[in-house]
């Protein structure tokens, strides 16, 4: 499995799951979210996203994923291919740079969990 079949794999799982919930403002924006990162063609490659982990793991979090737009505009990753990204790391609960690791780092590097 690559980083961008794990992705795909986790936000197809974050969907059912959503779609499972009572439909409410939150629930319709995460979903639009997820099918639009979904739609989007993968904006990293595998080698890109390992650069981009290693890269922001030497930052400090501002609560905010400030570090993660910082690194990726570094890296001269597009801006709608940065909303991308930011995109998935939210669904995967990356809300801020340090939840990218708490949170997000698995369903990037790792196979749905079945
Ligand atoms: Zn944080």
């Amino acid at each position: 499995m690559t980083y961008q079949d794990n992705i795909h794999a986790n936000l197809l799982e974050s969907r059912t799951y959503w779609e499972s919930l009572e439909p409410d403002e939150i629930v319709e924006d995460a979903l639009i979210g997820i099918n639009t990162a979904l739609l989007a063609p993968a904006p990293l490659s595998d080698t890109q996203w390992e650069y981009f982990l290693m890269r922001l793991g030497i930052r400090q979090c501002k609560t905010n994923l400030d570090g993660s737009v910082e690194v990726l505009a570094e890296m001269g990753v597009p801006e709608s291919d940065i909303s991308t990204v930011l995109i998935i790391l939210e669904t995967f609960g990356g809300y801020c740079d340090c939840e990218v690791f708490m949170n997000a780092v698995e369903k990037i590097t790792e196979p749905v969990a079945s």
